[in-house]
């Protein structure tokens, strides 16, 4: 049947089940790009945790605003942790290019795109990239899983949340506490030397305090901060909405 026959609905859900048909049939749809990284989270987190909670929040979003939700990107740049076996990082020139290029190509069709940034290193790399594609007239933005007195890395935050998405990937019996100063205060010696020179498990924070109930309050908090992001569509110049 000719596509004009068919009614046009919006759609949702994931991107990677969608066909193309229904995307050509459909009201122009809007997509939530998950953005992680792979790099070390301690003896008891996951290489991906970056990764799985920017898809958890992603899909939280996605579930409230009716948009769809595109396969992650699963590396980032994570110069910081190279020196923790495990850690992928593609850096942020590449990571510019690859999020310029992912936008241009998505934006063919999409009405809107938001990545969902799970990690700060990215930060830079999506600053440039959203701003590029802003320039060029593409309706794109981005979000962090922003969570108020969140801690850095490994820590309280990131384990109670994969303790509540993902609690078979936390090994409960690795988990120590790490360098809690705040990171403004860690921040010189990590440019100089990356995690290692601060953490010698890479944890920075206090996974011991975390629980799985506090995750879930944690990502819903993220969850309705992203959304509240996007329904305001404020995007700065570099493409961070507000
Ligand atoms: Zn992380």
């Amino acid at each position: 049947m000719n596509s004009s026959y068919h009614r046009r609905v919006p759609l949702r859900g994931e991107l990677g089940d969608s066909t193309s048909s229904q995307l050509s049939i459909s009201a122009s749809p809007s997509i939530l790009i998950p953005l992680g990284a792979t790099e070390q989270h301690g003896p008891h987190l996951p290489l991906d945790t970056d990764t799985r909670i920017a898809t958890a929040v992603a899909r939280g979003v996605g579930e409230r605003l009716g948009w769809l939700v595109a396969p992650a990107i699963a590396y980032g740049a994570s110069g910081e942790h190279q020196s923790f076996d495990g850690t992928i990082s593609i850096g942020t020139d590449a990571l510019t290019t690859l999020l310029v290029e992912y936008g241009r190509s998505a934006g063919c069709w999409a009405q809107r795109l938001v990545f969902v940034n799970g990690h700060g290193g990215n930060v830079s790399a999506l600053n440039t990239a959203i701003g590029r594609l802003r320039a060029e007239g593409r309706d794109a933005g981005w979000c962090p899983c922003f969570s108020a007195g969140g801690d850095a890395h490994a820590g309280h935050t990131e384990t109670s949340v994969l303790l509540h998405i993902s609690p078979g990937a936390v090994r409960t019996d690795q988990m120590l506490a790490g360098n809690a100063a705040p990171l403004r205060e860690l921040l010189p010696s990590m440019q100089r030397g990356g995690v290692a020179a601060v953490s010698r498990t890479g944890v920075l924070g206090d996974p011991t305090t975390a629980t799985a109930a506090e995750g879930g309050r944690i990502l819903r908090e993220m969850v309705d901060d992203c959304a509240r992001r996007i329904e305001r569509w404020i995007p700065g110049a570099d493409g961070m909405l507000t």
